[in-house]
């Protein structure tokens, strides 16, 4: 994996050296020599990752970072802070300005690359969804993302064997976290997938399994695999640290945990945890939208159009039937004519709502036109199509349609062309199916409508 990494340094010789030690590693880097240069090349250059002098003159370390992290173009890139000093004071000072990490100078080569890798890698897991967000939002089908609401407990879950230990992080995050704390690491696997935690928290020293594996197996889970893991490392196991950053944990903690340290990671990790779900269920609000009928919540039919095919195919591969239904409301015309468009809306969504009742979770319907829809039905013969369909016919015709609170009353009614894999031939294809179900809709209209009638075979 390469990464462009953008170093910042007021002196030459450490940007020359950075940069030597990562370019032998293949990292692509880019230079900066104060504050003010690297937020413009922040901008210009998208790198993947800043490590970023602390002390120089002019703008410092922490107030370049500062702008990097609230600028909208700047603030997914993660910033590293390189520092000669290495006060605790100044670490919170630094994630309190948003840095994701710190190294101390001299730069030691093994530290260095697990940081560079394991922070580019994280990050280019979010530049795949703030692009869809961005295409989303330029094409106006995304909305803004929220602001992470200051008050929300996060459920954070604890794994560490010993008790004393536990107890005390547990004690300096439960005022505003909700934490749930595991000493027994048999369990915690279990109790990870089916939490819906929203960090977890593993003490790297528990001895009653590996905590390097744990740590891989909720990196594996479906359910946790993008939940952040913290890890609290004994001072100085950097090789532990280093394989710990390779298998995906997002972040650390040396022991003995300082508290605003602890504080201000676990900070970082929620916001980081609450940018990414945002992004993700935007991005799933906005495919949802570009499939469904606004009016109806039914599928639409571009969606149709591209999942009836591997419907069809499976039931060829299969040899199980797949039948299909196109119903058209009767004398709809009449409906708008006499009550107006709005009513007219109604009775769709009316109608829109018994279909999405009598049909199964597998079957596929869609609002295939004005006010026809299309039902597929996987694993399903004709003869079960025209039971259905019958039902459905029954249904709509026996129940009025009521709107405004039960004061105004519709009757309507339905026609239904079905047709099925069945009456196929070999060549039989999606298309034809939908051409042999609106033919039977066709008959179903010429012999008086409010009625189901079957394709013939072709
Ligand atoms: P038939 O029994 O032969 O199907 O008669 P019909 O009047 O239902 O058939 P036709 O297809 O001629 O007319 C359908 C009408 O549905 C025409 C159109 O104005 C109306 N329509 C189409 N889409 C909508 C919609 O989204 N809302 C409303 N209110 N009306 C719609
Ligand atoms: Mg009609
Ligand atoms: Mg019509």
């Amino acid at each position: 994996m390469t990464a462009r990494v953008l170093v910042v340094d007021d002196l030459e010789p450490n940007v020359k050296l950075l940069e030597a030690k990562l370019r032998a590693e293949y990292f692509d880097v880019l230079g900066a020599y104060s504050g003010k240069e690297a937020i413009e090349r922040a901008k210009a250059d998208q790198p993947d990752i800043i490590l970023l002098d602390v002390m120089m003159p002019g703008m410092d370390g922490f107030e370049a970072c500062r702008i990097i992290k609230s600028t909208p173009e700047t603030a997914h890139i993660p910033v590293v802070m390189v520092t000669a000093l290495d006060q605790q004071a100044d670490r919170v000072a630094g994630l309190k300005a948003g840095a994701d990490d710190f190294l101390t100078k001299p730069v030691e080569d093994v530290a260095l690359f697990a940081r560079v890798r394991s922070l580019t890698r994280l990050k280019m897991m979010t530049d795949e969804l703030r692009m869809r967000y961005a295409t989303g939002k330029s094409m106006g089908v995304v909305t803004e993302l929220a602001e992470q609401p200051d008050d929300e407990k996060a459920r954070i879950f604890l794994i560490d064997d010993q008790e004393d230990h536990a107890e005390r992080i547990r004690s300096l995050l439960c005022e505003k976290h909700d934490v749930s704390v595991e000493i027994e690491p048999d369990v915690a696997l279990t109790r990870a997938k089916s939490g819906d935690f929203d960090l977890f928290i593993v003490n790297m020293s528990i001895e009653k399994l590996d905590p390097l594996r744990l740590c891989s197996t909720i990196r594996s889970y479906e359910e946790t695999r993008l939940t952040p893991i913290l890890a609290v490392v004994r001072q100085g196991d950097t090789r532990k640290l280093v394989r710990a950053l390779d298998i995906g944990v997002n972040d650390y903690l040396s022991r003995p945990v300082d508290r605003n340290e602890l504080v201000a990671r676990v900070a970082t990790q929620l916001r980081r945890k609450y940018y990414v779900d945002q992004l993700r269920s935007s991005f799933e609000a906005s495919l949802e939208m570009a499939v469904t009928d606004q009016l109806t919540g039914l599928y639409n039919r571009r969606y149709l159009a591209s999942h009836l095919t591997g419907m069809f195919d499976r039931a060829y591969w299969t040899g199980r039937p797949l039948s299909l239904m196109i119903l058209d409301i009767d004398h709809f015309k009449s409906i708008n004519d006499t009550h107006g468009h709005d009513i007219g809306d109604k009775v769709i969504q009316a109608i829109a709502e018994r279909i999405k009742i009598s049909i199964r979770g597998i079957d596929l319907a869609c609002r295939y036109g004005g006010e026809e829809f299309l039902v597929a039905m996987p694993d399903t013969d004709r003869e079960f199509a025209s039971v259905v369909a019958e039902r459905l016919r029954q249904q709509v015709a026996s129940e009025k349609v009521t709107l405004n609170a039960g004061r105004d009353e519709v009757c309507v009614t339905v026609s239904i062309g079905i047709s099925s894999t069945e009456d196929g031939l070999k060549d039989d294809t999606a298309q034809r199916l939908i051409k042999r179900a609106d033919e039977a809709l066709y008959e179903a209209k010429n012999n008086g409508r409010n009625r189901v009638m079957q394709g013939a075979a072709a």
